[in-house]
């Protein structure tokens, strides 16, 4: 029987390497797209082999269709594409809408939502019964901002993950009966490095509008993941799950 394959967008560190090493532990083949950080993303491949599992990582910059189109190349390389996870993702850094620039919002919502979409046509065009494929699941790592807002910060990031909402309900309407879900995840504040540019003291703020009082692990993201890309969600498609301790 031919590997089953998921590819997960900025899957070489952070949540998305969270998600890779569920998937390798679910026995199936998670096909790492990272932008630079080659080291991380050879790392975790060398540490899913280890433990008996096989991954490959592909550099590549989701932002591209040229570069797109060239991982899922790769990815029917390794067997069938039974799995998507749009992870990648940019804050574009902090503004309020007054000051925010084209580039920011062109940059961010060229990553966080032309690239989730093209990725998902891709992954729908290998994935739909109608097309010979085998159906599958498709993941989109939106964020809490997406319902908040993100007053005075990420007003163009939170609106770039709405966006990911709304493919994501509608998107789970056109491919349900070609056997292809589709759903999201929402996560909170988590501790991985895209927090590595805030100040000390606006974390310590908002862990303190988090109910359960602390960030939370890659690993808490993962599992969501996990659980709608196995068979276990068989029935469940256009939903959104809150991964942020109650916020
Ligand atoms: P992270 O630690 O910053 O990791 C980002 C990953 O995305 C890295 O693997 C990075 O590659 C890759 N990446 C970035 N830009 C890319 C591009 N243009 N093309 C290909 N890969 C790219 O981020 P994270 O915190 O794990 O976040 C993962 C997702 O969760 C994002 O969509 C983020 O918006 C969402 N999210 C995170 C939080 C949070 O608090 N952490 C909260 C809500 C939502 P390199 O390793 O090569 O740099």
């Amino acid at each position: 029987m031919a590997n089953q394959v998921v590819l997960i967008t900025g899957g070489g560190r952070g949540i998305g390497a969270a998600i890779a090493r569920g998937v390798a532990h679910d026995g199936r083949v998670p096909v790492v797209v990272y932008q630079s950080r080659h080291r991380d993303a050879e790392a975790l491949v060398s540490e899913i082999r280890r433990d008996g599992g096989h991954a490959v990582a592909i550099c590549a910059d989701v932002g591209r269709e040229d570069d797109i189109l060239r991982c899922f190349e790769a990815a029917d390389r390794e067997g069938q594409l039974v799995g998507l996870v749009n992870n990648a993702g940019m804050t574009g850094g902090q503004s309020t809408v007054m000051n925010v620039s084209a580039d920011q919002l062109n940059a961010v919502f060229n990553l966080n939502t032309v690239g989730a979409f093209l990725c998902a046509r891709e992954a729908v065009r290998r994935m739909a019964r109608s097309r010979g494929g085998a159906g599958g699941s498709i993941v989109n790592v939106s964020s809490a901002s997406a319902r908040s807002g993100s007053p005075n910060f990420w007003v163009h990031y939170a609106a770039s993950k709405a966006a990911l909402d709304t493919m994501t309900i509608g998107l789970a309407k056109e491919v349900a009966a070609d056997g292809v879900r589709v759903n999201a995840v929402r996560p909170g504040v988590i501790d991985t490095e895209i927090h590595a540019a805030n100040p000390p003291e606006l974390m310590e703020r908002m862990k303190q509008v988090i109910p359960m009082r602390r960030m939370g692990h890659p690993d808490e993201v993962a599992a969501a993941v996990i659980w709608l890309l196995s068979g276990a969600a068989s029935y469940v498609t256009g939903s959104i799950i809150d991964a942020g301790g109650g916020y």
